[in-house]
């Protein structure tokens, strides 16, 4: 029962992250919500969970790019007992073409806004006695591809900073971990789709087959739901003792 825990989920108004803030509110949990937009449409979510679940749901903006706005959702979000790190962005290309900009970007969402989130919410963890810190990686964060350079930088690099965290909170009773998904069918996968589609030369059922479940062993998308049940179950007792290791969600993509 997660009850009196706030729990803040970066990129959380789609997808995975949607998806975590759903279970966490299910499991009892204040929840804020996060994108770097501000439409009627972001706080309708809020309201939504919050009249469905009957915890206390809020939207606030922050563009996970800017060091500043990552440190400023902490503070506003006054409280933080679980900080779930889920923002992130993708860009297929070739390490020659690859955009600089994109490159920049994706380091900045995926990688150095966790670490900026963290920095704001260890001490706040440390005060009230308690803190899960979940970071959410990827496959991608132990295995590569071609064409995700970034992605998969940013990536090992979040599993990297989890289990740093892991050890600086160790004598704390805070843990941290990375949950690693295999594909999901969200935004980020489907918008992914056209260009690998002109990388591989290939229809999209091709794609989705051959080259995005092809690394899949249950040739199955693996659902947000099940993630916020990942994030659910490491904030139960049971996770007391998980921290500094890696989660797959992946339909066996790590075995092969
Ligand atoms: P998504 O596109 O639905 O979600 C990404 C979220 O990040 C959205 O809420 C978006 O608004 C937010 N976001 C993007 N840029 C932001 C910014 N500058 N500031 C704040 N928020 C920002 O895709 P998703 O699949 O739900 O991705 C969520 C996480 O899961 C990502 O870190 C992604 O890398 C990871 N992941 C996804 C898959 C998959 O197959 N879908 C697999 C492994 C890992």
């Amino acid at each position: 029962d997660l009850s009196g825990k706030t729990a803040v989920i970066t990129g959380s108004n789609s997808g995975i992250g949607l998806g975590i803030a759903w279970a966490l509110a299910r499991a009892g949990a204040d929840v804020v919500l996060n994108s770097f937009t501000d439409s009627d449409e972001d706080h309708a979510i809020a309201k939504d969970i919050a009249t469905e679940t009957g915890v206390t749901a809020r939207y606030i903006k922050a563009d996970m790019s800017k060091a500043e706005d990552c440190r400023q959702l902490i503070t506003d979000a006054g409280r933080c007992d679980i900080l779930v790190n889920n923002a992130g962005i993708q860009h297929v290309a070739p390490i020659p073409s690859f955009p600089t900009e994109k490159w920049d970007a994706i380091i900045a969402i995926n990688l150095s806004s966790a670490f900026h989130t963290t920095a704001v919410a260890l001490p706040m963890m440390r005060e009230a006695g308690w803190g899960r810190v979940i970071n959410v990686a990827s496959a991608h964060g132990l295995t590569a591809s071609p064409y995700k350079s970034a992605y998969i930088a940013a990536k090992h690099g979040i599993v990297g900073l989890s289990k740093t965290t892991a050890l600086e909170t160790a004598e704390d009773p805070i843990t941290c971990n990375a949950i690693c998904p295999g594909y999901v069918l969200t935004d980020i996968v489907e918008k992914q789709i056209p260009d690998t589609m002109k990388e591989y030369d290939m229809s999209r059922e091709e794609v989705i087959k051959n080259v995005m479940l092809k690394r899949q062993p249950s040739k199955e998308f693996a659902t947000v739901e099940q993630l916020g049940g990942t994030a659910t179950f490491l904030c139960s007792e049971a996770g007391d003792q998980i921290t500094g290791t890696t989660i797959s969600v992946d339909g066996g993509w790590t075995a092969l």
